[in-house]
């Protein structure tokens, strides 16, 4: 078993990206060559600004080619509090913009010619528990009654076959406009399109200090420095206290873990997703999963919430689960266990803002795959003068205490969900 992310693994960073050099000064600088970062490089250079994205790795390194490659409706915020918190008219507005968000990474995905697997073939979200059923039939009743969405279909135990081969589960709630790509794939050609249109992409150029200046910020990197009039930082989980310590206490890295079978048998797939769905459960410690574009199971979940588990470790862990789920993959075996961090803020809402005067896009949950590349988009019209600003700029943003101790308090929250899955 490679402990290494199955994505990159079957398709390396491509050779032939069109990479640059540092250049001495730049009118954006975007620190992180995720979805974020690209999205909005893409859409400054189109319009003939000069931008250039910083990455401490390899182009594309974070979560954004480390994922599960599911894009859902929603944002990690339960849309029943995003309506306590703001209002009706507010959430909806919300709701609306993540379906948008899956639309426009298809959009851009066929403007692109991407070839990332990407498939609409729905999910269905399954109920762990018998009382989870019942949420879901409630929650299926408020979505169409309060946000005019009425895709979620209600699947009973008894048709739950048909989607999901496995009697793990108390019925389902599927939904079709949900899609899957390959991550890695993805993320590659997101950076060929903005680097075609005149992007520059810097690798091995992580910024280490950021200083204020006249004319705009002066960025320290390991190749040398650079002038930037703007900044926007798009590191979401991979966001360290060294460089803005305001953004970094907004942000919690969480990391999200997953486990790669080899591929399976045509037949052996189908019996898995028999429609090609994917799947997530109802727990608090959520499982997951789906057959991957080249036919694996690709199982994930939150091991514990530390980022720092060993991936021999969480491997055992996740194939426990996936052997409760699907006991037909007894003996198949594991051929990847990687890991990543995910970007959590405390109102679980992406939000962006300004840390003297530098711009941060961040906080997706589970759900960046859609919602980074939309707000990296819309990122992108705002600094191309498109768009005034953004809903997720005007609503608070609670920050955490203590970011420098979470290794000391995350396995006490961990225990804390496991217990609520154990009452629920
Ligand atoms: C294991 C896992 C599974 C997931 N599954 C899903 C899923 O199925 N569906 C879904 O919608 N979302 C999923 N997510 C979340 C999603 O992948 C992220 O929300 C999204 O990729 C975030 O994109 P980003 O561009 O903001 O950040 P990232 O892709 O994390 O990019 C940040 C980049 O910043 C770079 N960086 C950091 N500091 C510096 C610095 N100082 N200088 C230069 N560069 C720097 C990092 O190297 C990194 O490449 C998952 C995440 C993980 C980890």
């Amino acid at each position: 078993m490679k402990l290494t992310p199955l994505w990159t693994d079957l398709t390396l960073r491509p050779a032939d990206l069109p990479l640059a050099e540092l250049p001495e000064q730049t009118d954006l600088a975007i620190i992180g060559s995720g979805y974020t970062g690209l999205h909005a490089a893409r859409v400054v250079a189109g319009q003939g600004g000069d931008v250039t994205v910083l990455e401490r790795e390899f182009i594309g390194y974070g979560a954004s080619s480390r994922n599960g490659g599911m894009l859902t409706p929603g944002l990690k915020a339960p849309i029943k509090a995003m309506a306590r918190r703001y209002g009706m008219e507010k959430a909806r507005w919300f709701w609306n913009w993540s379906l948008d968000a899956i639309d426009h990474v298809d959009r851009v995905i066929a403007e692109e010619k991407i070839d990332c697997g990407w498939a609409r073939r729905g999910h269905v979200a399954l109920a762990y528990k018998p009382a989870h059923f019942e949420h879901f039939r409630g929650h299926q009743k408020w979505l169409k009654e309060n946000m005019g969405d009425d895709s979620p279909e209600l699947i009973g135990r008894d048709e739950l076959k048909n989607e999901i081969g496995s009697a793990a589960y108390y019925g389902g709630l599927a939904n079709e406009t949900s899609g899957g790509l390959d991550p890695a794939r993805y993320v590659f050609g997101l950076a060929r399109a903005a680097g075609q249109r005149g992007a520059r992409l810097v690798e091995n150029a992580g910024v280490t200090r950021i200083r204020r200046t006249a004319e705009g910020y002066r960025l320290t990197t390991p190749r040398g420095e650079l002038r930037a009039k703007e900044v926007l930082l798009a590191t979401n989980g991979y966001t360290t206290p060294d460089i803005a310590p305001k953004a970094r206490s907004g942000i919690m890295p969480v990391g999200s873990y997953i486990i790669a079978t080899e591929p399976l048998p045509e037949a052996l797939q189908k019996e898995l997703s028999p429609k090609g769905r994917m799947f997530y459960d109802s727990k608090q410690y959520l499982n997951y999963f789906r057959v991957s574009p080249d036919g694996r199971m690709v199982f994930g979940g939150r091991n514990n919430l530390s980022t720092s588990l060993g991936l021999e470790e969480s491997a055992r862990r996740l194939e426990r689960r996936l052997l409760e789920v699907y006991p037909q993959l007894a003996g198949v075996p594991l051929t990847h266990s990687w890991t990543g961090k995910l970007g959590v803020t405390y109102d679980l809402m992406p939000h962006i803002g300004r840390e003297k005067g530098m711009w941060y896009a961040y906080g997706y949950g589970g759900h960046g795959v859609s919602i980074a590349s939309y707000l990296g988009y819309e990122m992108g019209r705002i600094f191309t003068g498109q768009q005034s600003g953004s809903p997720f700029q005007d609503i608070p943003h609670p920050r955490f205490f203590f970011t420098r101790w979470d290794k000391l308090y995350l396995p006490f929250v961990a225990q804390y969900y496991r217990i609520i899955d154990a009452l629920q």
